[in-house]
């Protein structure tokens, strides 16, 4: 049966049971009206139902490989990927100082509700840049603000999160990725990642990793946990993708389904990384 985005359950959900209209109230969202909050999920049904559902099989008939180390993505998923991004559904809650559109994060549930719905496999990609965006606003300094968001928020660069390891799944403080300084403000990430959702594709020109790691004499389990962002290629002095960074992707993950969205098994080896949010704090930032 195709996919039919249910827009009147999103709009009564939004009318009587959310309260949307308590968040129009606020001064940060009163541009967000009702005619546009209906006119953006209209638009994200289109995109469901003509460029994302179809690619679901797709995705499973032609699945996402490794070829020398690079991840190739399924038949359609570059530009399904593309049209995400185009459409500016990536940033949809992301501050417009760098992009975003910066509407209410309850448009954006519903938004990428009926997107994974439509097509779970290629809306994991946005997904996992929209967590990294989020992390990024509130946790890195300035001068990766400025470098990272643009290019994450318009697609250009892809974001991934990176917890789990063979020995630390559900008991993530359990995680021995580590981390040391290099003096000059960075730091040397080594540690092996499994599990990770878009750790690699074809379509963005840089894909940039959050890792949880461990600093040297950090206490056990969570509260010794510090986030590092490391990017696939190092950027140069323009922001441009660079130099690539000490980091593989080792093999692909076999599930039983989502064959179109690669859940790979990340190496890092003293990868040059910066640190985003306190030492310590890595699970905070990285779930803010
Ligand atoms: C498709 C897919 C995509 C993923 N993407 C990412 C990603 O992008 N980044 C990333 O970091 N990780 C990712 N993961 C990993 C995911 O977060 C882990 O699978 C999850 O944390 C569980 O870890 P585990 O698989 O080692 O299972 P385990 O922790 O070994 O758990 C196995 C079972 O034991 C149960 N269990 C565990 N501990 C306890 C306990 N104390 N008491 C009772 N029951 C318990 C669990 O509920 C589960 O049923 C992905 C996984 C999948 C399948």
């Amino acid at each position: 049966m195709p996919y039919r985005a249910p827009l009147d359950e999103y709009n009564f959900l939004f009318d009587h049971v959310v309260g949307l209209d308590k968040v129009r109230q606020t001064d940060r969202f009163e541009d967000a009206s009702d005619d546009l909050t209906r006119a953006i999920l209209t638009e994200a049904g289109k995109l469901c139902e003509e460029v994302m559902a179809p690619l679901q099989r797709a995705g499973d008939m032609t699945p996402s490989y490794l070829e020398n180390g690079v991840v190739r993505t399924a038949d359609g998923y570059a530009d399904g990927f593309k049209a995400i991004a185009e459409g500016g559904w990536i940033g949809m809650s992301a501050n417009p100082e760098f992009g975003g559109m910066g509407l209410p994060m309850t448009v954006t549930t519903a938004v990428n509700e009926m997107m994974s719905a439509a097509c779970l496999s290629l809306q994991l990609a946005p997904l996992m840049s929209q967590g990294q965006i989020e992390a990024l606003e509130h946790h890195a300094s300035d001068a990766i603000k400025d470098i990272y968001l643009p290019k994450l928020i318009s697609g250009e660069w892809t974001g991934t999160m990176n917890l789990t390891e063979p020995q630390a799944g559900s008991d993530v403080g359990a995680l021995s990725s580590k981390a040391e300084e290099n003096g000059d403000g960075t730091y040397r990430v080594s540690g092996q990642k499994i599990y990770i959702s878009w750790g690699d594709n074809d379509f963005a020109s840089n894909i940039c990793h959050l890792v949880l790691a461990r600093l040297p004499g950090a206490p056990a389990g969570t509260k010794g946990i510090s986030l590092f962002l490391v990017p696939k290629y190092l950027p140069d002095e323009n922001g441009e993708a660079g130099v690539a960074n000490s980091l593989k992707v080792v093999s692909l993950e076999h599930k039983m389904g989502l064959h179109g969205s690669p859940t790979c098994v990340m190496q890092y080896d003293e990868a040059k990384g910066w640190l985003v949010g306190p030492e310590g704090g890595g699970m905070a930032a990285m779930f803010t």
